[in-house]
């Protein structure tokens, strides 16, 4: 309060992988969506992990040990969010994953969003208390936070003043940024279940979401389809 700087607090992840050019690119998405992400090649590197994370990324063909003991020893120590990543893509592995307590499930190959859109998930699902702890506005990207209990936006730590359905439809659009949504989806989802009318108000509203917005996300129109909404990386211009 009375503070205009907001202090953004990132979502951390152990990721647990031994791949390099997989565990690589998934922790530069990651980065690049605004997580913080702590990288270990081994088992016994992501046991013996200090430092506090929200939500560990644990894939099962590790050098050391077996992922699923390593799950297994995890969930016993408290009640982070895990979720399995593997190549394996044998349902049993995905069944006894989730029987020693992962919260989730991904099988390579995988996107980067969907892995993603999984810790949100999960965060959301976590124990009230953990979730009241990680509670605080979402980072998109370097200069973007959305509070979305407060319903407020901030750029550079500076408060943005959106119209009630600017606000909807950025709220919209950054639940899977670079998804591709149509006009009826958003208006579907920002204005009416039932529009039938022109969306011209829609142009509207995302011409003003870019010119309030410049340089932290660009929304990109897909002609006779809809807008794709991308965050942009890279420290602010200066
Ligand atoms: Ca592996």
């Amino acid at each position: 309060m009375g503070v205009s700087r907001t202090k953004v607090r990132r979502v951390r992840v152990l990721l647990v992988e031994d791949d390099e050019p997989v565990a690589e690119s998934l922790r530069r998405g990651l980065i690049r969506y605004g997580f913080e992400v702590d990288w270990v090649t081994t088992g016994g590197a992501a046991l013996s992990h200090s430092a506090p994370y929200d939500v560990v990324l644990l894939d099962l063909g590790l050098p050391d040990t077996d992922g699923l003991d390593v799950c297994k020893a995890l969930r016993a120590r408290g009640d982070v969010p895990i979720i399995v990543i593997s190549a394996r893509s044998d349902e049993t592995d995905r069944v006894v994953g989730l029987e020693l307590g992962a919260d989730d499930y991904v099988s390579k190959p995988f996107g980067v969003r969907e892995v993603i859109a999984r810790i949100r998930a999960v965060m959301r699902r976590a124990q009230p208390r953990a979730v009241s702890e990680a509670a605080g506005p979402d980072a998109y990207g370097p200069r973007l936070t959305i509070d979305r209990k407060a319903a407020r936006v901030r750029l550079d730590g500076e408060e943005v003043p959106l119209a009630p359905k600017e606000y909807d439809l950025l709220s919209f659009l950054t639940e899977e940024p670079g998804a591709l949504m149509s006009r009826e989806q958003i208006m579907e989802a920002v204005w009416d279940a039932n529009w039938f009318g022109p969306t011209k108000t829609l142009d509207v509203h995302v011409a003003a979401l870019r010119r309030k917005l410049a340089g932290a996300i660009t929304i990109e129109a897909v002609r006779g389809v809809g807008f794709r909404l991308e965050i942009v990386e890279g420290p602010p211009a200066s």
